[in-house]
């Protein structure tokens, strides 16, 4: 079975379609959370999200949106966003967005695997290093996690010897993929990246495609129509900032 992994979209429509364009083929995608929060484009991301896939886990940044959680804790950049993705849900996305269960998620005939926003234990932990990653596997029954929020790609296992993965790219400018082979008895925590707002300093969108008869990750960067992404940002009078991150990858 062959899995695509789509995480953090944050109403980043021209990310997301880019996104489904590139992939290679799948059987299903799954789709990791967040995915309104900071772009411009909620209603049309919730739209093609839910035309292209069947299961879904929510994220911290669709809870805000839709009135689950307080926006005590968000920055105020991130707390401005939410109120206006809120203003611009249709009634119909914002009861299907409200319905989305918090992790773990699993998916027909696929054993050993969850997906989850957060960490398999908390929907909101951020698993960012090689410390918080060693505290949840230990936790961890399910030999692989499927994990989003951090907006980081790469992987974190049980094997002392190969604790951290992170993929490997040559540019900045084109589609490169990059693979991941899993080992039986090692237990694995994937970020397959965020499709709409990466952080770790490459502007491209990020997805992964997991195959389990292979047992193989492929992460994946790819350019998309980034001045369109940004330019429904500006035109919303949504902060400058959320359109200038996206070129930088931060
Ligand atoms: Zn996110």
């Amino acid at each position: 079975m062959r899995i695509l992994l789509l995480s953090d979209i944050h109403s980043n429509l021209e990310a997301l379609e880019a996104c489904l364009a590139a992939s290679p083929p799948y059987d299903h995608i799954v789709n990791l959370g967040d995915m309104v929060g900071y772009g411009g484009s909620p209603n049309e991301v919730v739209e093609l999200s839910r035309a292209s896939g069947k299961y879904f886990v929510r994220g911290n940044h669709d809870k805000a949106a839709v009135g689950l959680m307080e926006l005590r804790d968000f920055n105020p950049i991130a707390g401005l966003a939410a109120l206006w993705t809120r203003e611009q849900l249709t009634p119909e996305n914002m009861a299907w967005l409200q319905s989305l269960p918090a992790g773990p998620v699993y998916v027909e005939n696929l054993d050993g695997v969850q997906f989850v926003h957060g960490s398999p234990r908390d929907e909101d932990e951020y698993v960012v290093n090689e410390e918080d990653a060693v505290m949840v596997l230990e936790d961890v029954d399910t030999p692989v996690s499927f994990i989003g929020h951090t907006h980081l790609q790469g992987s974190f296992s049980s094997d002392a010897a190969h604790p951290i993965f992170h993929p490997q790219y040559n540019s900045i400018a084109k589609h490169e993929s990059s693979d991941l082979k899993l080992d039986t008895g090692t237990r694995y925590l994937i970020n397959p990246g965020s499709v709409g707002q990466p952080r770790d300093g490459d502007w491209r969108s990020g997805f992964a495609l997991y195959d389990s008869d292979t047992q193989v990750v492929s992460f994946h960067r790819l350019p998309y129509d980034l001045r369109k992404a940004q330019d429904r940002i500006i035109n919303a009078n949504l902060p400058q900032r959320l359109a200038t991150r996206l070129a930088a990858g931060k």
